[in-house]
């Protein structure tokens, strides 16, 4: 039979993920189509619950979703959407998310007042997150990751997945952001995820540092304001975009002057797809990864999520690229 995935957000007109998707399809010989569902935000909720009950096998979520969906009893998270706090693919009808299987699980334990008041926390659908593993596949063409500083600017939803990826990928992450305070508590959870040290002495140190509130140093995510890029960008490895600057007006977040040839820089904004920071790193010699990227090896991994095959990445890209 046929397999529907889809894709949920407001507004949802303009994503590129069904050509990528039919790409794919095409590509590996699955049998299965790929909608645009276009969900009001007062709605997210009867939606999951709906494309479970259509039998809809799996669905992206895309903004301004992803958080409201991984906040959902009805969503059973991966650690790795649990830890981001967003939700970006559900899977319906695995074993276990099937809704016909728990209703018959719920009436054979006879559980009369769930049935109706409060079938809502029984899980529909588990939600993974891929946005986190498609930034690191897109910087890993380009670098190993392991053991890197990385410098990241933003502290929203794309930064969130892209900081817990790289931290628990071994490198050390410097968090700027125009809201300090998003960079703080952004860098405060990424600590509290990696164990707040390096690999090295790892027990040894958490005890000094609960004893004394916590060494910079040693810490692998710190937040700093803006105006720090000029000092922590030069001595990086790997420089991230993840603000939406870039997209609107040809700027960069990033002065031009502090980029080095040693950089690898990697821009999330993927429209345009060269950007200002991305033009200013190939200008000095720096390794460029731009957003396309990370769209497709989050769609990749979507792919494989749902189907159990290895997507075919460079015909979904060069689907992606036709269209931007
Ligand atoms: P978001 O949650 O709204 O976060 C926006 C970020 O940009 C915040 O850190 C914000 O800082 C910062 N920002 C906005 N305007 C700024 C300005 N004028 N100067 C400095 N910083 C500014 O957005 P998002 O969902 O994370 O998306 C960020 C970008 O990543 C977008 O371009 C999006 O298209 C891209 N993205 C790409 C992919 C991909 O697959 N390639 C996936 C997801 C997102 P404050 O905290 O101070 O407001």
């Amino acid at each position: 039979m046929m397999s529907i995935y889809g894709v949920m957000g407001d507004p949802v007109e303009h994503s590129l993920s069904p050509p990528m998707h039919a790409a794919a399809y095409e590509s590996t010989g699955v049998e299965a189509t790929y909608l645009r569902f276009r969900v009001e935000e007062g709605n997210v909720k009867e939606a999951v619950h709906g494309a479970s009950a259509l039998n809809i096998d799996g669905l992206n979520v895309t903004v301004p979703h992803k958080g409201t969906v991984a906040a959902l009893p009805s969503v059973e998270l991966d650690e790795t959407a649990e830890r981001i706090g967003a939700v970006n693919t559900l899977v319906f009808g695995d074993e276990g998310y099937d809704a016909e299987e728990l209703s018959a699980e719920e009436e054979a334990k006879g559980d009369s007042e769930n049935e109706n008041s409060n079938g809502d926390e029984k899980p529909v659908a588990r939600g993974y997150n891929t946005d986190a593993s498609g930034a690191l596949r897109a910087l890993e063409r380009k670098t190993e990751v392991g053991g890197k500083e990385a410098v990241l600017v933003g502290a929203g939803g794309a930064a969130r997945a892209i900081a817990f990826a790289l931290a628990g990928e071994g490198a050390t992450v410097d968090i700027v952001n125009r809201t300090v305070e998003r960079a703080e508590k952004l860098a405060d959870e990424v600590n509290e995820a990696v164990g707040n040290t390096d690999d090295t002495e790892a027990d040894e140190l958490d005890e000094e540092m609960s004893d004394v509130g916590g060494d910079e140093e040693t810490k692998t995510a710190t937040a700093q304001p803006l105006d720090a890029l000029e000092d922590v960008v030069p001595d990086a490895d790997i420089v991230v975009n993840a603000t939406t600057v870039g997209m609107e007006e040809d700027v960069s977040p990033v002065p031009a002057d502090a980029l080095r040839p040693h950089h690898v820089v990697f821009d999330a904004v993927y429209t345009p797809l060269e950007t200002r920071l991305v033009r200013d790193a190939e200008e000095v010699g720096a390794t460029t990864v731009d957003g396309a990227w990370m769209l497709v090896y989050q769609g990749a991994e979507a792919f494989e999520i749902w189907t159990g095959k290895t997507a075919p990445v460079e015909k979904m890209n060069a689907a992606l690229r036709e269209k931007l």
